[in-house]
């Protein structure tokens, strides 16, 4: 089947902004992000752009989850685990270039909606969780990589002991209503590293899980 114009004018402007990764490429090209985005919004799924998902929530702009995808390392033999699965949108993009995505969402509904997609998608290897994902995954710790998908403060140190050694970890950081850095964490023998990737702006890590409409009146 030839390929939308729409996506291939974005595939273009991926790889100008800096995205070579051919693996993240070819997992862009493969995942309809029109099935990750509201009805309402279909014109504009292969834009540049991020988009609401309800909820107050967004699924991350192209250009954001390419990168992300591209510091992760993508590695076959490793497992993430991502927090916020909000649209599913980037466990999908993962679940193309990591052996297993294990990915947590507070919202019940939005989870039941991405897990509707990653079956219809047959994304076999993604693992959905609805929970608060600041506690981690510990009955599938450790893992080789750790995504964070919602801009927070602080990285708990939990994740950082469910991080696997010579793992990565990649997260939003700022404090709340200031701009945040995508900050990307090593763990080796000797500890933590830090590098400071771009500025970013990310929605809002929220504490405990949300499964009820009066729960779910996020701004
Ligand atoms: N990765 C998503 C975009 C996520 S937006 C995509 O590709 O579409 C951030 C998501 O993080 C939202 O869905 C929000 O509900 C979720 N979130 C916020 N705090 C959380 C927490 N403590 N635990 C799990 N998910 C959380």
């Amino acid at each position: 089947m030839p390929l939308d114009p729409t996506l291939i004018r974005l595939l273009m402007h991926l790889r100008q902004n800096g995205i070579t990764d051919k693996n993240v490429l070819a997992a862009i090209e493969r995942v309809p992000r029109e099935l990750f985005v509201p009805e309402s919004f279909q014109d504009q799924a292969y834009e540049d752009i991020a988009l609401p998902i309800g909820f107050g929530q967004t699924i991350s702009q192209p250009t954001v989850v390419g990168f992300m995808s591209e510091r992760l390392m993508p590695n076959k033999k490793a497992k993430v685990l991502e927090v916020g699965t909000g649209s599913g949108y980037q466990a999908a993009i993962l679940s193309k270039l990591f052996r297993r995505v294990y990915t947590i969402e507070r919202h019940r509904d939005l989870l039941k909606s991405a897990e509707q997609k990653f079956k219809d998608l047959r994304l076999n290897n993604i693992v959905p969780l609805w929970a608060d994902g600041m506690m981690g995954w510990p009955e599938q710790s450790t893992f080789d990589r750790i995504i964070l998908t919602a801009g927070l403060e602080m990285v708990p140190s939990v994740l950082f002991e469910q991080l696997a050694i010579g793992g990565y970890l990649i997260a939003p950081v700022g404090k709340p209503g200031s701009d945040q850095k995508l900050l990307c964490f090593k763990k080796d023998e000797r500890g933590i590293s830090s590098e400071e990737l771009w500025p970013v702006r990310f929605v809002p890590v929220l504490g405990g899980t949300a499964n009820d409409p009066d729960q779910q009146t996020v701004p």
